[in-house]
């Protein structure tokens, strides 16, 4: 395997190479002094050399120190045509010149008029509305709050409940944690959440009849019509990822799966709303997940890569049916009292619109299928690696599960911190990775260039291969 780590020698002059590195020390000692960082245990944070990323081109991240490091992970799910895309950054300083923000609330703008309207162009056919908000988390919290009220206007007070998948990941605020299911994450918070009926996911590879897909599916979809028959008087309605449940380590839905939920909510007279946070925009090969069966929910939230991955930007799809259910006098009180300063903020709709823009200019989607097909052959090779157990793929998101034992696909102890381990590794080699527990995943930008995939690919398999088999 190829060690591409490519050390920036560009600094000759010595003294040159200690200022830069002084200023990368201050970086980490001040970062360590005074910041909390998401999701991460700071006491592994404190002992350990942290990484300052000061920019970004294309799909490679530079760090204070001057290192470069092929983007795996999107910079979280979330880029899309790479980074310092001129036409992204022109549309944002043009943006500039006008308004960098005003008020949502009351007020409009022409960004997030204009992205609006290109949304509903693109978005599958009977979503007609769109509602902004700042994160996923949010774009999940407002379809929720949506579908509770939208019934209660429709006169069934007793429809207040939610069925989810087992899991599920939908954000991290209160309303979208009752929606988890990752326990990691969430079983602490359990007497501040709201109860739900969860739905088993098809987790094919560790599903507890055996892994013959047509059995777990058709079990999966028999679980999932028994909540719904059995409390659709009281649901709201069905929340789940679509295609692939992302934060659960990739656990991928077989073909069908979205549609019969589609049908069963129906005949239940509960809304469907897909989260497509992470499979929107071309992450799964089509424009949004959906799209693959021609599947239209109720209620849609995209977050994540809208702006392309440059600002923070979220919105919920609805249907008409919805939308016109809040409509009534002023003092009906039928208002989606719901808000966020930031909300529709026109640099990041800016972004977004610029964003969706370079889809057709560059023809992403189109590109991206052999590029998804190059993913596919590669990955096989992996299960050479005797740590390998499973290995999910949708498009351009991928989970690789590892495993102790790959007959009894025993896991890891939690403590041998297996997927960090990893990602360490890959680091070293120039990549930047981030597990989900024991799921290396894959997740690069759909910018990322056949080359470039074949060098992640090899940093990929060089790192599992060097922290898992010792063991
Ligand atoms: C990331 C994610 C969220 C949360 O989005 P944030 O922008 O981090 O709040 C919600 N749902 C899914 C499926 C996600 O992957």
């Amino acid at each position: 395997m190829t060690s591409v780590h490519p050390k920036v020698s560009r600094y000759k002059k010595s003294e040159v190479v200690s200022a830069h590195s002084k200023t990368a020390h201050s970086l980490e000692v001040r970062d360590k002094r005074y910041l909390w960082h998401p999701f991460t245990q700071m006491r592994d944070w404190q002992a350990e050399e942290i990484l300052v990323i000061e920019k970004a081109k294309g799909v490679y991240l530079e760090d204070s120190h001057g290192r470069r490091y092929l983007d795996g992970i999107s910079s979280l799910w979330c880029n899309v045509h790479g980074h310092q895309v001129s036409v992204i950054d022109r549309a944002i300083r043009d943006q500039l010149k006008r308004v960098a923000h005003s008020t949502f609330l009351g007020l409009s703008n022409p960004p997030a008029i204009e992205l609006a309207e290109q949304l509903i162009h693109r978005a599958p056919a009977g979503l007609t509305r769109v509602f902004y908000s700042d994160s996923g988390s949010e774009a999940v919290e407002v379809a929720v709050k949506m579908a509770f009220q939208y019934w209660q206007h429709r006169g069934h007070p007793k429809k207040v409940k939610f069925a989810r998948l087992t899991n599920a990941y939908h954000g991290d605020t209160l309303g979208a944690v009752s929606l988890g299911g990752i326990d990691l994450f969430h079983h602490l918070f359990q007497p501040l959440l709201f109860d739900t009926y969860a739905v088993p996911s098809p987790y094919r590879y560790r599903w507890p009849s055996g892994d013959d897909p047509e059995r777990v599916k058709d079990e999966a979809l028999s679980a999932m019509e028994r909540v719904l028959s059995e409390h659709h008087e009281e649901l709201a309605a069905f929340v789940m990822e679509t295609l692939m449940q992302g934060a659960a380590g990739m656990i991928d839905q077989p073909v069908g799966y979205i549609s019969r939920a589609r049908e069963l909510t129906k005949r239940y007279n509960t809304l469907l709303i897909f989260d497509e946070v992470a499979t929107g925009f071309g992450r799964t090969g089509k424009m949004f997940a959906c799209d693959h069966e021609g599947v239209t929910p109720d209620l849609l939230a995209v977050a994540k890569g809208l702006s392309g991955g440059y600002l923070p930007l979220a919105a919920t799809l609805a249907t008409e049916e919805i939308y016109e259910a809040f409509l009534g006098g002023y003092a009906d009180c039928k208002t989606f009292f719901h808000g966020h300063t930031y909300t529709a903020n026109p640099l990041a709709c800016r972004a977004a619109i610029a964003s969706l823009e370079l889809f057709d200019k560059n023809q992403v989607l189109k590109r991206l299928q052999p590029k998804i097909a190059f993913l596919k052959k590669r990955l096989r090779d992996f299960y050479d690696i005797p740590t390998v157990g499973d290995i999910r793929q949708v498009g351009f998101m991928v989970g690789i599960e590892l495993v102790k034992d790959k007959k009894t696909k025993t896991p890891f102890p939690l403590a041998q911190k297996i997927g960090i381990r990893v990602i360490e590794k890959a680091r070293e080699k120039g990549a930047i990775l981030r597990p989900l527990g024991p799921v290396i995943v894959l997740m690069p930008p759909l910018a990322m260039k056949e080359r470039e995939l074949s060098q992640l690919l090899d940093i990929t398999y060089a790192s599992i291969a060097e922290a898992t088999i010792k063991n």
